[in-house]
């Protein structure tokens, strides 16, 4: 897929401001683009009906119907709420080509998402996201 180069960012804080609003392990991954250990994330394993949120700033990101179970140690979704939900840019990190994932509104780090992999989903894409960047809002 082609990565989206988004626009300035609805919601601008500086990193001072993110460090006191986010605990050190959300600022790590969501501000400085870390990967929470796979298996260790509050969500990875989560069946919990609802939406999940962007922890920096509250942007409604994926829904529960989208999750599924990838095995990678990360909670993974099939699509994101909303094409515009999220935004992609290409990751040359590491000595790899991935595809990064952000919020649209903050631009803060969320995962990669990964495509043609066999899954047997509607999309073959994979969004793998760190449980620490999100906030699941349980469905009434
Ligand atoms: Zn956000």
């Amino acid at each position: 897929m082609e990565p989206v180069v988004g626009a300035t960012p609805k919601v601008v804080r500086s990193e001072e401001e993110w460090r006191a609003l986010l605990d050190p392990a959300e600022f790590a991954v969501l501000r400085q683009a870390g990967t929470e250990r796979p298996y260790t994330g509050e969500y990875t394993d989560t069946k919990t009906e609802g939406l999940y949120e962007c922890r920096a700033c509250g942007a409604e990101l994926f829904r529960s119907d989208t999750k599924f179970d990838s095995h990678c140690g990360w909670p993974s979704f099939f699509s994101p709420l909303a094409g515009d939900s999220v935004i992609l840019r290409e990751d040359r990190a590491l000595g790899m080509k991935r595809v990064e994932v952000l919020c649209a509104a903050c631009h803060s780090h969320l995962g990669h998402v990964f495509e043609g992999e066999g899954y047997p989903t509607p999309t073959d894409q994979r969004y793998c996201i760190n449980s620490v960047s999100l906030k699941l809002v349980p469905s009434e």
